[in-house]
This record gives C-alpha cells, structure tokens and sequence, in this order.
C-alpha cells in the first residue's frame, strides 16, 4: 500500500497512541481501499471476509452480549436515529438510573441465557461526576454476576474512564455512526471530534473500545467506506465493532428513510471483518429486521457477536428462542455455551 493509499479525511485522529511502531506494524487503510473492497463482486467480498475471518476465529463461534437501558430517555442531543432524544416526539419517557438490584437481576437472567457481556446505556450527553460513581457501582454489579461489563454512557471527560475502569469495566461503547463527511446530516449538537476525543480517553484508561456506526440513514456506498476507514484508522482499533442497521422509529428525522439494500449491511460488515482483522463485529440494532437468510450472510461476511435479549436499548431485537433456533439451524455456538444449543 503506498502513502497515497493512507486516510485522507480532514478529521484528526486521536494522537495519544499513534506512535511511528505502530504504523509500521498495523495497515493503514484508505478510503479508496475500502470503497473498492465494498463494490467487489459480492462473492469475491464474501471469499476475502471469511479467509480472514478463519485466521483469526473459531467460524461458527459467536459472542453473545446483552444489552440494557439503565437510563432511558430524555437525551439533549439530536441523533437523527434516536427515539431517546428530547427533540422528537417518540413517545419514550424519561426515566432516572436504574437500581443495582434490577440490573442485577437482569444480568444474572442474561448469563443464564448464556450471554457473556452485559452492556448498559444511558440516555446522556456526557456523564456527571455523580454519574459516574452510581454507574460505577452498576459495573461491579455486573462484574460481581460474573459477566464482562460494558457502559455507554455518551462524551467522557478526563480521569471518568479511569474511575470506570477502577470499578471493573471492561468495555466502553461509542459509536463514531458515520464517515464524518455525512456526520452533519445526521447530528448537530456534538462534533465528530468529540467522538474520537473519547475514545482516546477510554483508550488511554486501558479500557477497551467498543465502537461503530449505522447504515441506511441515506449515505452513500463511500460514506459507508469513510466510516469503516475511520474505525479501521484509529490508532488502535477497536476491540469491538457493532454494525447497526438503522431502525426506523417514528417521529425521529430518519423515520421516512427509503429501505437500504440488505445485501450493503453485509458488505459493511465483510469490510469491518477484513480491515480489522481481530474485533468482534458485532450485529447490532436491525437485525430483526433483516430476516435469517440475510443473518446467515452477516455471519458468512464475519460477523462474530451479536446482542442477544429480546430488547435493545428501547427497540425490538429477535426474541431469545428465535436466536437460538437460528443458532441451531447454522451450527453457531457460543463461547458459554447455550442453553438448547451446544457451546464451546
Ligand atoms: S444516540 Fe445516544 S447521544 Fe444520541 S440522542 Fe440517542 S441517547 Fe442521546
């Protein structure tokens, strides 16, 4: 790959662990790159995808994460995507920080399951102080159950994700969304900087990063390349990586959004896989949506984790005993095992 071929966005990356080592051990990729890797032939794409996907996993494993909205609702920013923002009219209600009692009785349902992280969101900009001890001691809720922990909790500031880290977390979720030439379409009231700004943060806590986008909010095939480029030029990438289709909810700006071409979720995920060779990709929200067959495609092109639960954070996700039919059906196993299928 020549210097031409490197990332050309205008967005800094975050500079803290960009070292010269480790651009002469890890490819970078450019957007031309990753837009020619997505207009292969849709088999070619698929071929790559699971050449890499089987030197680095198990092909028929699967991680399984649960995820629960600790906080819901009343959210300041304006993602065009989300039912929980303030400026639409969703119908979601604004409720506090759940107690550690209920999130512990969902995580111990959830490994039961046979789910092995526990993910948990909260509807904020950026977390207080005072949010950050009571989530803190959601963690160690979770830890204490026996689960990897993962929190999204929106923008940190400096020394939260140490303290989070302090607590037990393992996992820190943000999603960048989108190639930051599309960000502007889609949220006004943080920038793309910010985003990465964080991740730098929970990177530098040694938390590890949890961190991807959306497809079908109306970008284009090369929105969808700058978006994988941006993930897979981080100055590490992440160790997790979902991939969300949109949902449509009504009364959000993107509620109209014309369908998306199934078969584009799946090269995106065939992109995630090959440019970042050992994370999780993840599917994420929508896939209900998208029916088995096009599942099976996800897990062809690479996908290895999925939210597992009959919710997300306030939409429908497929219901625990259509997963593990599903699981069943294709011969995917989970690393904790689960229950009606056979684990690993
Ligand atoms: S996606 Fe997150 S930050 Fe954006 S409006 Fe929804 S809850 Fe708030």
């Amino acid at each position: 790959m020549t210097s031409n071929d490197l990332i050309e966005h205008p967005v800094t990356l975050h500079p803290r662990r960009s070292t010269a080592a480790d651009e002469a051990v890890r490819e970078r990729w450019s957007v031309d790159a990753i837009d020619a890797l997505l207009n292969l032939p849709f088999n070619d794409l698929m071929w790559r995808a699971q050449q890499v996907h089987r030197q680095h996993f198990d092909a028929n494993e699967v991680e399984l994460a649960t995820l629960l909205s600790v906080k819901t609702g009343g959210c300041p920013e304006d993602c065009g995507y989300c039912p929980q923002s303030v400026h639409y009219d969703t119908g979601v209600k604004a409720e506090k920080l759940m107690a550690s009692g209920e999130v512990r009785a969902a995580a111990e349902a959830a490994r039961q399951a046979g789910a092995t992280r526990f993910c948990m969101g909260a509807a904020w900009r950026a977390p207080k102080d005072r949010d950050i001890d009571a989530v803190a001691e959601l963690v160690r809720t979770v830890k204490d159950v026996g689960l990897e922990a993962c929190v999204t909790l929106g923008m940190l500031a400096e020394g939260q994700a140490e303290r989070l880290r302090d607590a037990g977390l393992d996992y820190y979720n943000h999603n960048l969304d989108c190639a930051p030439d599309f960000y502007g379409e889609v949220i006004s009231t943080r920038d793309y900087q910010d985003r990465l700004d964080t991740l730098g943060r929970v990177r530098d806590a040694g938390v590890k990063v949890c961190s991807g986008g959306i497809v079908g909010m109306g970008e284009s095939r090369r929105h969808r390349a700058g978006l994988v480029a941006q993930l897979a030029n981080l100055p590490e990438y992440p160790e997790s990586v979902p991939i969300n289709h949109l949902v449509k909810v009504e009364g959000t700006p993107l509620a109209d959004q014309p369908d998306l071409d199934p078969f584009e979720w799946v090269r995106v995920i065939a992109a995630a896989r090959i440019t970042m060779p050992t994370a999780r990709v993840r599917l994420s929200a929508g896939r209900q949506q998208q029916g088995d067959a096009v599942q099976a495609l996800a897990f062809l092109a690479g996908a290895n984790s999925v939210f597992y639960g009959d919710k997300l954070l306030v939409t429908g996700n497929p219901d625990v005993a259509a997963d593990r039919t599903l699981f069943k059906r294709l011969g995917i196993v989970s690393r904790a095992g689960i229950p009606g299928v056979s684990g690993r």
